[in-house]
């Protein structure tokens, strides 16, 4: 065994056994240390540091109640986190979440990947992540509005522009960040940088709705360049049609790919025609409509409810963009995309192929872009809306995308490189793992034990 191996090892054994019962947090670290070991061989002053041990332990975690009234009168009480992961690069910067499914395991696995991830976007930001089990779905504006306000009352005790800046995730969009922006201000005036996501006329970025979208494009585009191919005339299938869904469908049929088939937790439509944006965005940013709703548009097109033996990765495609959440993509799903003749697959949800799917894909050869790379678009731009709000100015669409565009193509080139440089050549898991750790470690060296 090298020093790297065992100090990995050995940090890893530790991570287990203080918190053996978080299984998406491991599954995150387990995916990142595997990466670092040639980087402890080469630097071992960073073992000397123990900079793993320290940077897998989060600076500081915050759970609170969150009271609200529903509609019918009755008292609700929900759990609200944020993790403060790293500040080694900047504040603290990651979305929140509001879905049934959030636990201290999900958001340290989110705020864990958020660390290499704002690094890997050249931009001055730590890693945080924060969120609630309270389900948006089916609630009215006024039960999200009063729930939001509860839950800023306490969160705005811990974030601020220089401190901790959230965004949006799963279940937060532009509705959910303009009730909390304006809760917080009424607690503690206006400050314009506390948020990012924010609606353009108090202060948001233009792109930020399709930032993370239309950079998990940008970055297969260079996969596909790297294997000498590019979008024109392939298929692709798109899980999810949330917020990262929806634009990543646009920007590819506007690069001339067809999406044939995208998702919601109930099922997946199957469109032969091409996956038609407008309806979607009617359905889910107006409507909040359910995917199957798709149908009475576009008769032609089919909808399969979800089971266990048929999901949308049995569609055959050129191209696969999981963007839907964690762990929706397993080893037989992968099979099931390299048997149909998948040639990419780019994430634009966090973790949401699993570790032996991504062994699958590497054994066939697939180009595989993980998510801390290849969404990491959504807080590149956010990061923009923090610096024009700083700036008291605003960018047009051109120049945010444009910006946009460059972030995502020099985050490929830095991970291909750093996985050039530690003999894992076209291995971008690898590559994004430690180009991210780099810069935080150093970083962290710099500033000494804290
Ligand atoms: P949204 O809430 O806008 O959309 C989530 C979508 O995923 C919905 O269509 C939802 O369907 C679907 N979904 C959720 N769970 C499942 C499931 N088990 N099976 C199938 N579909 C499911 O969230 P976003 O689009 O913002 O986020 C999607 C992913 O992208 C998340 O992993 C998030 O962390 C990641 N991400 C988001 C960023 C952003 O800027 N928004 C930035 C970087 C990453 P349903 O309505 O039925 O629940």
């Amino acid at each position: 065994m090298t020093r790297g191996q065992e100090y990995v090892a050995s940090v890893f054994e530790k991570v287990k056994a203080q918190n053996g019962h978080e299984a998406e947090f491991l599954q995150a670290v387990e995916e990142v240390f595997d990466s670092l070991i040639p980087v402890f061989d080469k630097y071992p002053k960073y073992i000397d540091e123990n900079i793993l041990e320290r940077l897998v332990e989060p600076e500081r975690i915050v759970s609170f109640r969150v009271p609200w009234v529903d509609d019918k009168g009755q008292v609700q009480v929900n759990r609200g986190f944020r993790v403060q992961f790293s500040s080694a690069i900047g504040p603290y910067k990651g979305g929140l979440r509001f879905h049934p499914s959030v636990n201290q395991s999900i958001i340290k696995f989110l705020g864990f990947e958020q660390i290499f991830k704002n690094s890997l976007t050249g931009q001055p930001i730590g890693g945080g992540k924060g969120g609630s089990n309270f389900d948006p779905k089916g609630k009215s504006d006024l039960e999200v509005m009063r729930f939001t306000q509860s839950f800023m009352t306490e969160l705005q005790k811990y974030i601020g522009p220089d401190v901790d800046v959230p965004a949006g995730d799963i279940g937060v969009g532009g509705r959910e960040i303009g009730y909390m922006f304006g809760q917080y201000k009424r607690l503690n005036g206006y400050e314009n940088g506390v948020l990012t996501g924010k609606g353009l006329t108090y202060g948001g970025s233009l792109a930020r709705t399709e930032a993370t979208g239309y950079g998990v494009v940008y970055f297969a585009e260079q996969m596909l360049k790297a294997r000498g191919e590019n979008f024109a005339g392939k298929t692709a299938i798109v899980s999810g049609s949330g917020n990262v869904a929806i634009y990543a469908i646009q920007k590819l049929h506007e690069l001339g790919a067809k999406v044939v088939a995208c998702s919601d937790s109930s099922g997946y439509i199957y469109d032969e025609n091409g996956i038609n944006v407008e309806t979607l965005k009617q359905l889910k940013e107006v409507e909040r409509a359910r995917i199957v709703q798709y149908i009475e548009h576009h008769p032609n097109a089919h909808f399969t409810p979800s089971s266990s033996d048929n999901n949308i990765w049995t569609v055959k495609a050129d191209l696969a963009f999981p963007c839907a959440t964690q762990n929706e993509l397993n080893d037989a799903d992968a099979r099931a995309l390299v048997r149909n003749g998948v040639i990419a697959v780019a994430e634009g949800a966090n973790m949401p192929s699993t570790l032996e799917a991504i062994d699958v894909f590497h054994a066939a050869g697939v180009s595989f872009g993980p998510a801390k790379a290849a969404n990491a678009g959504g807080v590149a731009v956010s990061a923009l809306e923090m610096a024009q709000n700083s700036g008291r100015t605003a960018w047009t669409f051109e120049e945010v995308d444009s910006k946009l565009y460059n972030i995502m193509k020099d985050i490929y080139e830095n991970a291909a490189a750093a996985a050039e440089e530690f003999d894992a050549p076209g291995n971008l898991v690898v590559g994004a793992n430690i180009a991210g750790f780099l810069k935080v470690a150093e970083a962290m060296s710099a500033q000494g034990v804290i």
